[in-house]
């Protein structure tokens, strides 16, 4: 009678369909049958050991398939396969497959899916190879599961045409094998590919589903791409899914259309983190920190509570801001929220404090650190590199050496900090100790800031010379260099050598056109200047628009070039006048060769030329009390002429004037640069 009981609560738990019995159910279940010498049928055991198998458990499982006395059948065979191939041990899956043969049972069209899917994991195609030659024996080289299963491992191992082949000798392909090709070429970047089938399978009348669409997103880039993708997500009644909603936000965030990401993250009812993440994320990528801050203090209102991923993005918000109370906002947020990942967070706290100016803080961080890992040593050193602190950098370099080996990213660091700092001697030597002590094979990376080195110094031949002597292909990196040294000494001629190379490798960028004409302009050569601008006009490049944020008791601004949108703006302009009267009694002389490129045709009235940063300089002097710093932060290099101005208004004013650049960290003070003047 207990026995039939015991059957009876056995049978109930085995076969009920929650398939979450916890493991201490299972295993008391387990203990009672082998104490009541309850003997399990095959139909039994099988749901044992699939329960099992889905609690990770496979050392149990493994245990009642070899301790049964029954015989077991492909069933049992697949069942312990798959729990060993979604366990993480697609070895033992494999050997399994072969055991099975071995002892004479027939693999069916569940077997091979499951084996494929272990060979995927290990990235073993030989082995997937002969397995898919096993399934074609049995006859089921054309079953749609196993047709999709073997597409995906082939996929997987980076064996697209094989993969392609089998897909296209599918006689029966339902929407899933699409999907499952299409994300094999989205895993392995062919983006191109994976839009193509995508068309294809459309044209074929077969409609896809979530799985088809979230595997896809990821490929689009190109707004009219995106505006069919979501066209097609509405046709089929997809546009209700939070996850198809998410993506679609993600996807016209990655088309640069943030403002159409916002209206879908509006539409979303219930958003989870996710949604609130990928929007705060997106607003960092535009380079709109004050909507990405006002978001995520919104998310904190809806009592939502952030994971490390928007710890991360919250931190990069900061950072674009430049804002030392929104660094320690930051900081304050991250303390108390106690994430995981502590190394990876603490490194971008230790960047946040670099990028708002103030290497006291990063380096209070930086010291307090537990565990510090090389991109926590790289960080810190480039951070003094990118304020002018060359010989801080080599003493932090000296020290890490004692505790880990620097890598290559290390030595970029390390060389940009000498260049930044004039140290030219430091850095031939930490070049040439890199390549003999740590046999670190320099990249262009390298190459480039040795050509800023000996650029800063005047040897522009032996840059010139330096850069025909590489042994790998000089990237627009190391052109770029060249470049901006021929700025600084006005060496027309090379000028002319570095952006013929740069217009080819990098013809995007607008940056490389500007410096050129402005190189042009100096030298007084006025019409060339105007060829480079019409170049540049012809190949559809557009001119990055300048602009500076400042933040004043609490809020932050941004100005434009000419910009009076600002309450203030009356008062502005009036003690810019003013002050530019000053520093010209002090010598300043304004050079307007920098400014005439640089803004649009309808805006070339003369008081709209002032440049954004030396409005945002004077809010700053117009908001702030006597003696404080003032910090701003401006999106493209700071031009000539606001520099030799704003160390000229650092003098008469007596302030500390940090301006951030793209480039680097200018510290004004008493008439004077931390960048020497090369920047
Ligand atoms: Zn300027
Ligand atoms: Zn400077």
């Amino acid at each position: 009678m207990q026995i039939q009981n015991a059957w009876c609560a056995i049978r109930h738990h085995l076969l009920s369909t929650n398939q979450c019995t916890p493991l201490k159910t299972l295993k008391s279940i387990h203990a009672s049958m082998l104490r009541s010498h309850l003997d399990l049928n095959l139909f039994l055991s099988t749901h044992l050991i699939s329960k099992y198998a889905l609690l990770n458990s496979m050392n149990y499982a493994f245990a009642i398939f070899s301790s049964s006395n029954q015989t077991p059948d492909v069933f049992l065979w697949n069942v312990l396969i798959r729990g060993f191939a979604d366990n993480g041990q697609p070895d033992r899956a494999i050997s399994l497959y072969h055991q099975m043969r071995a002892v004479g049972v027939s693999p069916d069209n569940f077997t091979f899916p499951f084996v494929f899917k272990a060979c995927a994991n290990l990235r073993d195609v030989e082995e997937g190879e002969k397995i898919h030659a096993d399934a074609a024996e049995f006859g089921y080289e054309f079953d749609i599961f196993v047709g999709n299963s073997a597409v995906s491992m082939y996929g997987k191992c980076g064996r697209f045409e094989t993969a392609r082949e089998v897909f296209d000798k599918m006689p029966e392909r339902n929407v899933v094998s699409w999907s499952v090709m299409i994300a094999a070429y989205v895993e392995s970047g062919c983006f191109e590919d994976a839009m193509g089938l995508f068309w294809r399978m459309l044209e074929e009348r077969i409609r896809p589903n979530r799985v088809t669409i979230l595997n896809l997103i990821p490929c689009v880039c190109r707004k009219n791409e995106a505006d069919e993708i979501y066209r097609i997500v509405v046709e089929n009644g997809l546009d209700s899914d939070i996850c198809i909603r998410n993506a679609l936000m993600g996807m016209y965030a990655k088309c640069r259309r943030v403002d159409i990401a916002r209206i879908f993250f509006d539409g979303i009812p219930e958003k989870d983190l996710v949604s609130w993440s990928s929007m705060i994320e997106a607003y960092v990528q535009a380079d709109l920190p004050i909507e990405g801050l006002e978001l995520f203090k919104q998310m904190k209102l809806k009592r939502v509570r952030p994971d490390y991923v928007t710890g991360l993005s919250v931190v990069r918000v900061c950072s674009n801001l430049a804002s030392l109370r929104q660094a320690k906002f930051a900081h304050g947020f991250i303390i108390r929220s106690l994430f995981n990942h502590k190394v990876v967070i603490e490194t971008a706290l230790v960047d946040l404090y670099v990028k708002c100016g103030s290497l006291e803080y990063a380096r209070r961080v930086f010291d307090s650190m537990r565990e510090r890992n090389l991109v926590s040593w790289s960080t810190m050193i480039s951070g003094y590199g990118m304020h002018g602190r060359g010989k801080v950098a080599l003493e932090l370099f000296d020290w890490m050496k004692g505790s880990m080996d620097p890598d290559h990213i290390t030595f970029v660091s390390l060389l940009s900090a000498c260049s930044h700092a004039g140290l030219i001697a430091e850095g031939w030597q930490c070049f040439n100790s890199m390549i003999r002590d740590f046999h670190i094979m320099p990249r262009t990376e390298h190459y480039a800031c040795m050509v800023d080195l000996l650029g800063r110094a005047g040897q522009l031949n032996e840059a010139r010379e330096f850069i025909e002597n590489m042994p790998i292909k000089p990237d627009a990196g190391v052109w770029g260099a060249l470049l901006g040294a021929c700025r600084i000494h006005s060496n027309v001629k090379l000028a002319e050598l570095a952006a013929k190379s740069l217009f080819e490798l990098d013809p995007e960028n607008s940056g490389r056109y500007v410096l050129l004409s402005n190189i042009y302009m100096f030298s007084g050569k006025r019409e060339e200047a105007d060829k480079v601008w019409g170049l540049m006009k012809r190949r559809g490049v557009k001119k990055t628009a300048g602009h500076t944020v400042i933040e004043v008791k609490n809020k932050v601004y941004t100005f434009l070039v000419g910009d009076r949108s600002n309450p203030q703006t009356d008062l502005i302009y009036e003690e810019l006048d003013r002050l530019m009267e000053r520093i010209r009694e002090e010598g300043y002389v304004p050079n307007t060769n920098f400014v005439l490129h640089d803004v649009e045709d309808e805006m070339k009235e003369k008081m709209l030329y002032v440049h954004s940063e030396k409005l945002a300089i004077v809010f700053g002097l117009l908001n702030s009390g006597p003696g404080s710093t003032i910090r701003i932060k401006k999106n493209l290099r700071v031009c000539g002429d606001c520099h030799t101005a704003t160390k000229f208004i650092s003098k008469v004013t007596g302030r500390e004037i940090v301006v951030r650049d793209a480039h680097r960290f200018h510290h004004f003070n008493g008439g004077m640069c931390s960048c020497g003047d090369y920047w």
